[in-house]
């Protein structure tokens, strides 16, 4: 019955999103923060954010709402790579060394306690001496 109701109630409308998900992440951070520091304006924000969450998946103008995901997502895939990226190196800190190529700047990785090694970029073949 509820089901049904909000089955029918979700037709034509546009649903949950990368950028929702994000929305929700905010609004979960901020009331968080805001329940801590007892700061108002954090809670409006809070507010402020869960609305347009709200606002967004019920839309009935998709194609608006989908240019608005495409964009969050341009911005956040770069940043989602970095991040991803950082945390590969902070765990493989103890068994690998991180380089980047002097010539094209790609990164690369190898095997820390070899002492002085050669090293040659798969990418431009550019070799240089490193300590692992
Ligand atoms: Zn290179």
């Amino acid at each position: 019955m509820l089901r049904n109701w909000l089955r029918n109630f979700m037709i034509g409308r546009y649903g949950p999103d990368q950028f929702n998900m994000a929305l929700l992440i905010v609004t979960a951070v901020l009331s968080v923060l805001s329940a801590i520091f007892d700061w108002w304006l954090m809670r409006i924000l809070a507010y402020i954010a869960l609305g347009y969450t709200l606002f967004r998946m019920f839309s009935k103008n998709i194609n608006a709402r989908r240019r608005e995901n495409d964009r969050f997502l341009k911005y956040w895939w770069p940043v989602r790579t970095k991040i991803i990226n950082q945390y590969r190196k902070f765990r493989g800190r103890k068994d690998y060394a991180y380089f980047k190529c002097p010539a094209c700047r790609n990164n690369l990785r190898v095997p820390r306690g070899k002492g002085k090694i050669q090293i040659t970029c798969p990418k431009c073949g550019e070799r240089f001496i490193k300590k692992t």
